[in-house]
């Protein structure tokens, strides 16, 4: 499967070959399972606002910032823009509800398909639209020894966030390698859309509640189901 995928991607491409050297990596959802609670933060908010919105709303639009989903649904049930007002009030108690909920577990395999990368040689990254201050201590408390300061594109370092290419881009640039040398790992269709835009090869891992074709339109080089079958796929594929 991944081996086509790769054929498919190099031909799309006009790509000389395929040699990951860098795999990059988004946060939530694929470091850590916090999309169900960010979706259940979500509807509760939504609920207060008198808005009918559901958890498959929530990963269908992730990577929004909370404002601007605040905004989308304001106008989509109320046909008027939101103000600057709700925008604040309403993320302000979305990351109430969300924060209540303690620290997110890791994604189940994840920290498996990690070590691999890591045994292999690859340089490893995470690429996410979060600026927590306290993201680093966070990666090394859950897997400790694989994330690096400089080896993180966050929040803070670009002016376009996914769906936009400039992460991946970026992240590309820090790592020093070709982009037919990297590999993205992502789970909703706005960071798919951004792997994609960056011509890289995409995996999406659909760690939710989408429907494969919703990774897959965005772009997705390949959808799998989970952690586990991704690292048999690099192990089947000598890439770990
Ligand atoms: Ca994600």
């Amino acid at each position: 499967m991944l081996a086509q995928a790769i054929t498919r991607f190099i031909a799309a491409n006009k790509y000389p070959h395929f040699a990951p050297k860098a795999f990059f990596f988004d946060m939530d959802g694929v470091l850590f399972n916090s999309m169900p609670r960010h979706a259940k933060a979500w509807v509760e908010t939504m609920r207060q606002i008198g808005i009918e919105f559901s958890e498959y709303d929530a990963f269908l639009n992730e990577g929004q910032t909370g404002r601007r989903i605040i905004d989308i649904f304001i106008r989509k049930a109320f046909g008027r823009p939101s103000t600057v007002e709700e925008q604040e009030k309403y993320y302000r108690l979305k990351s109430d509800l969300f924060d209540a909920g303690g620290a997110p577990e890791p994604i189940p395999g994840v920290a498996e398909v990690l070590n691999a990368l890591k045994n292999a040689g690859m340089q490893i990254f995470v690429v996410t639209g979060s600026g927590q201050a306290s993201l680093l201590g966070k990666l090394e408390h859950s897997f400790p020894g694989i994330f690096q300061k400089e080896k993180m594109v966050t929040a803070h370092d670009v002016r376009h966030g996914k769906p936009d290419p400039e992460p991946y881009l970026m992240a590309l640039q820090k790592a020093g390698v070709q982009p037919w040398e990297g590999v993205v790992i992502e789970n909703a269709p706005l960071g798919v859309q951004s792997g994609h835009a960056a011509k890289l090869f995409t995996v999406g891992v659909n760690t939710g509640i989408l429907r494969p074709e919703d990774l897959q339109d965005a772009g997705a080089d390949i959808v799998l189901k989970n952690m586990h079958e991704l690292l048999d796929e690099l192990q089947r594929n000598s890439i770990v």
